[in-house]
């Protein structure tokens, strides 16, 4: 029998966590090396898309998550001036139907757990915490790792180090992303603290000049997950971390003052508010070199406009468990692989980047192109609504 290939990936977020699986499955030995003394219980709530959910369910990680995901029954747009619907979106059966797998909610920290929980199932699996890979060389056909004090060898390399990566920076295949000129605030609400119309189980969605608001129900109704983007002027250095930065109240409402009563009621409710500076990219050309591969946030970071990022990293890392899955008895060579894996995802990814973008710029317009769209929102039939999303939600290999 052969030696299994040995995988090595930087980085146990959603995306190296998927990828470790999938890899795994594939028959494939994998460490993984993460930078975090332990991973933690952090974040909020993370809203996944049927294209994400399918490929979890694939994984044997949707059952984990009963109990602790949950179906919003549907997405309601509204308007930040009159609170009146501009468009809704039913999630139920007509749309587990159509798009093959349901949207789901879950807190960040429970997805994380679910998918550590089969990580740690698996002995071809190693997670190594309180790592940080400060580069790599090229060894052989191989690469060595090294990270402070030691190295490690591997066949292949995934570079999941998130949207600020070294590893991206060292092969030379992006640059360092860019402030985009808005701010994600962050905020969980005790259910029994929220206005009623915040408990209700859908999506909210209120639109509003230069921000808007997302919220739903979490962790069984027991909290409400608030996400409210600003445009603003944040000039704070380098990377920010997630979860870290503390935001002031009076800070986020008062960029929502002008707005109508029902969302400032949720917002007044917030404990406490967290900041995360909203970074883009261009599009990479290129997500492989040699035996290393970009994936997740490394490969595409991009606007949360679409709540996307972790679905796509979630998309890379099937696609890179099925460019290894042997075929006709034989494992693909790393660079077949990789060519594969490039060719299923690169052009999905920088799609799905654009799209978000370009949503950001329909969600905050001001003045009479807002009244334009809010029309155009109202007047669309419910199955035209549907249809736009089609090409996002399915996934296809
Ligand atoms: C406000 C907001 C809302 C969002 N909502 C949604 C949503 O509803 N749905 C959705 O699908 N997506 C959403 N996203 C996007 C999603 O959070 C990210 O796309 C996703 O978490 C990316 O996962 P990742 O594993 O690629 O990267 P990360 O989560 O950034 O993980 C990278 C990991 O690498 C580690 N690391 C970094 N450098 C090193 C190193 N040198 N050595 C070792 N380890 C290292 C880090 O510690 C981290 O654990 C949202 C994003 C934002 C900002």
């Amino acid at each position: 029998m052969n030696t299994p290939r040995h995988a090595l990936i930087a980085g146990a977020g959603i995306g190296g966590l998927t990828a470790a699986l999938a890899l795994a499955r594939a028959g494939l030995r994998v460490t993984m090396l993460e930078r975090a003394p332990a991973l933690d219980e952090v974040g909020a709530g993370l809203q996944l898309a049927p294209n994400a959910s399918g490929v979890l369910r694939e994984l044997g990680i949707l059952p984990r998550l009963e109990g602790l995901a949950q179906a919003p029954e549907r997405v309601r747009v509204r308007s930040s001036s009159s609170g009146s619907d501009l468009m809704v979106l039913p999630l139920g059966r007509e749309a587990l139907a159509r798009w093959g797998a349901p949207t789901l909610v879950v807190h960040r920290a429970d997805l994380q757990g679910a998918l550590l929980a089969a990580a740690r199932e698996q002995p071809s699996i190693t997670l190594r915490t309180g790592v940080e890979v400060e580069g790599m060389t090229r060894e052989g056909a191989g690469v060595r790792v090294h990270m402070q004090g030691e190295t490690i060898d591997g066949d292949l390399l995934i570079g999941a180090d998130g949207a600020h990566s070294r590893i991206r920076r060292q092969l030379g295949l992006g640059g360092a992303p860019v402030y985009s000129g808005r701010t994600a605030w962050r905020a969980l609400v005790p259910a029994a603290d929220a206005p009623a119309f915040a408990r209700a189980p859908e999506t909210q969605l209120w639109l509003g000049a230069r921000a808007h608001l997302v919220h739903y129900p979490l962790r069984q109704g027991s909290l409400v997950n608030i996400v409210a983007i600003t445009e603003d002027d944040w000039r704070g250095e380098g990377e920010s971390r997630f979860w870290s930065e503390p935001g002031a109240p009076r800070d986020v409402l008062r960029r929502f003052g002008d707005w109508t009563r029902d969302p400032l009621r949720l917002l007044e409710k917030a404990p406490d508010w967290r900041r995360w500076p909203l970074f883009d990219l261009e599009p990479l050309k290129r997500w492989t070199s040699g035996p290393v591969a970009l994936l997740g946030d490394a490969a595409h970071p991009m606007l949360p406009f679409f709540a996307q990022g972790a679905a796509q990293s979630i998309e890379d890392a099937a696609a890179l468990g099925a460019a290894f899955t042997p075929r006709d008895g034989a494992t693909p060579s790393v660079t077949r692989a990789f060519a594969d894996y490039e060719r299923m995802r690169a052009a999905r990814a920088a799609r799905v980047q654009i799209a978000s973008r370009r949503q950001g710029v329909i969600y905050h317009l001001p003045g009479p192109a807002a009244v334009l769209r809010n029309m155009a929102m109202r007047a669309l039939p419910q199955e035209a609504v549907a249809a736009r999303f089609d090409w996002l939600y399915t996934y296809k290999k």
